[in-house]
């Protein structure tokens, strides 16, 4: 007789906003502070954690409508109450704060599930690799030169990351010889053993991205991401050249439609376990990925990042964001280690390994 899971009894959530060191910016965006909006779900003993960085409108969304269609289902039946949310919010609309909210469940359910059977997630999705590489990245626009080397020396000399990535196109666009600028200032603080990265966030018009994509060859650039908005298929396709740096894109995919429209006009996909719809749909992305013969980075929320990854045959590599790096260690114990620009997901622990520090996050609780 196999022993009978818990059923769903409780879905909560809670914001937090916390402010970050000082002003940052990439090419389209301003921001002093980051929302996290953290789930728990409970069933029988156990209870599972998870989160998206979004706005706190997640939170009533959250406890009403999707914990409504959760609660009652078996807990291990995780792609279940992930079709019994996607349908209870077809008039509300998937993409967006509703993809958010349903990713942070659908992350809960999962942790839950994996705690009751006293797996990993990692083991439960199933793993194909042991560690995975990971990049720094940071590297805003609001940074001075000072700023932006003593960033890179920590990612390169105290952590040895082998990869980097800094924000460009500042001011939508309008400052391109000082993004040039502090790419070669990059270039020149990591040395010729660093892979540099650049994300534009979607700054530059067609034209311009083509020109800075094929001026980032100087620099020996090998990522280019989002050179031009992520709607526009048509730029990111004609920013692709032979020998250009590979185009990315995919951080704003909140269904499997979008992952499919941008698969033929980029080099790698970018999917976000926190806004695509969780682990669940980030399985479905990866298939997609793999038909095209593309490989999988994931895009911010590192920790929980990093289950999904080791879980995918076709993963490149963690984008390990300074703001999340820094609120994921606050907000949670068990954090991984990115140094030596590996991370190895445990296999003693249970769930994704992570508990929720309430004491040292109250303080910022919305
Ligand atoms: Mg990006």
């Amino acid at each position: 007789m196999t022993r009978q899971p818990p059923l769903v009894e409780r879905v909560g959530a809670r914001a937090y906003r916390v402010p970050t060191p000082g002003p940052e910016a990439d090419g389209t965006l301003a921001w002093d502070a980051t929302t996290i909006v953290v789930v728990r779900a409970d069933a029988g003993e156990v209870s599972g954690l998870g989160w998206t960085y979004a706005d706190e409108a997640c939170v009533p969304l959250i406890e009403g409508k999707l914990a409504e269609v959760v609660r009652g289902r078996p807990l291990c039946d995780v792609p279940a109450a992930w079709t019994a949310m996607q349908r209870a919010i077809r008039n509300l609309g998937r993409a967006g704060l509703v993809s958010c909210a349903l990713s942070a469940v659908d992350v809960a359910l999962w942790d839950a599930a994996a705690r009751w059977l006293d797996l990993p997630v990692s083991r439960l999705l199933g793993r194909v690799h042991e560690s995975v590489d990971v990049y720094g990245s940071g590297g805003f626009t609001t940074l001075s030169e000072g700023e932006l080397a003593a960033q890179l020396d920590h990612w390169v000399r105290r952590q040895r990351l082998p990869r980097v990535k800094i924000k460009i196109g500042e001011s939508w666009g309008t400052r391109v010889e000082r993004d040039l600028e502090r790419v070669r200032l990059t270039r020149d603080k990591v040395g010729d053993d660093v892979e540099v990265f650049v994300d534009a966030n979607g700054a530059y018009s067609a034209g311009q991205a083509r020109r800075v994509a094929e001026r980032l060859l100087e620099w020996g650039v090998t990522w280019f991401e989002e050179p031009v908005s992520s709607d526009d298929l048509a730029g990111l396709a004609g920013a692709r050249f032979p020998g250009g740096p590979d185009i990315a894109a995919g951080e704003y995919g909140y269904d499997l439609p979008a992952f499919a429209r941008l698969l033929p006009v980029v080099d790698c996909l970018q999917v976000d376990v926190t806004r695509c719809g969780g682990f669940t749909e980030w399985r479905r992305a990866a298939a997609l990925a793999a038909a095209a013969g593309r490989d999988v980075s994931a895009h911010c929320a590192p920790n929980l990042s990093a289950h999904a990854a080791v879980a995918t045959p076709n993963f490149r590599h963690i984008e390990w964001f300074a703001d999340h790096d820094r609120i994921e260690r606050r907000f949670f114990d068990g954090c991984l280690d990115p140094a030596g620009g590996t991370v190895t997901p445990s296999l003693a622990q249970p769930g994704h390994g992570l508990t929720f520090r309430a004491g040292a996050a109250a303080e910022y609780a919305l």
